[in-house]
């Protein structure tokens, strides 16, 4: 079985006239859409046993509430104008953990660091997106909004570094392996211990299979330093009736594991191992 450790359950409805996804944000499922244990059953048929929704928190607590133990959340806050007192109340509520993304400055920037204290205190995750962001999302006219124009530069994987080297003790998901900075992600999973990573989202699946077996088994030999600190993760929609898109994850996931010729006890910590202890939940 796996765990997905990097799900959505928001929408946002089509704008006809400009086909753009709008303001509000709401859950992907309601009440109206019947119940959820059909969904839940076949998603684990499919050998998914729960997943992490990285959602604003109106989308994910409705959705918790609903999905009952299939769904854990680490709720995204808009950093720019979020604060301790929000970070805690957050997981007071019930939240794994927050999700940091879309920064106005870069995520490494001490202007950020009494709301990653917030979560160390509270014991939480900490999940962050790095690397290359969409362009219709957070931007200026997006769904999610920002004040100003991203620089994707800002959530490079050397801005966790330094967020490591800062809180120690706090538990970091680096989403995406810092996509295109798969080399500076390597990096800083296999010199931080309390650092983390995934190859969620469209574009690790894409990269050549060879690369990623230099990357984790250079000359042949696999890092077991760096395989260790990996975490299955989809970016799919998993609460959305009828949607279940995650199989080519599932598969590039095998293929990597295949690839690298991986051990059992490995493949169990990359599937589901790493992320129920990230989030306490074993
Ligand atoms: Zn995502």
């Amino acid at each position: 079985m796996k765990f997905d450790s990097h799900a959505h359950g928001m929408h946002a409805p089509l704008d006809p006239l400009t086909e753009k996804r709008v303001p509000p944000v709401v859950p992907a499922w309601t009440t109206v859409d019947g119940p959820v244990e059909p969904h839940i059953e076949r998603n684990r048929a499919m050998g998914i046993e729960g997943v992490l929704l990285l959602d604003p928190p109106e989308v994910t607590f409705p959705l918790k509430e609903l999905f009952g133990d299939f769904v854990y959340h680490c709720p995204m806050v808009r950093m720019h104008e979020s604060s301790r007192e929000e970070i805690l109340a957050i997981i007071e509520r019930g939240a794994n953990g927050i999700k940091f993304i879309a920064p106005m400055r870069p995520l490494g920037d001490e202007e950020y660091f009494p709301l990653y204290e917030a979560v160390r205190d509270a014991g939480g995750l900490a999940v962050f997106h790095t690397g290359y962001q969409n362009r219709n999302s957070f931007d200026p006219g997006g769904f999610l909004a920002r004040p100003k124009y991203l620089r994707i530069t800002d959530s490079r994987p050397a801005e966790i570094d330094r967020i490591s080297r800062a809180f120690p003790d706090l538990k970091i998901l680096m989403a995406h392996m810092g996509n295109p900075w798969w080399e500076e992600a390597f990096c800083v999973i296999t010199q931080s211990p309390n650092v983390f990573t995934d190859f969620s989202g469209g574009s690790a699946v894409r990269v050549d299979m060879d690369c990623w077996k230099h990357l984790f088994a250079p000359n042949g030999k696999p890092s077991v330093k760096a395989l260790e600190k990996l975490c299955y993760g989809s970016d799919a929609s998993m609460c959305h009736p009828g949607v279940f898109e995650h199989q080519f994850m599932m598969d590039f996931y095998e293929d990597f594991y295949s690839a690298l010729g991986l051990p059992a006890e490995l493949r169990e910590k990359i599937d589901r191992g790493n992320i129920r202890s990230l989030l306490g939940l074993d």
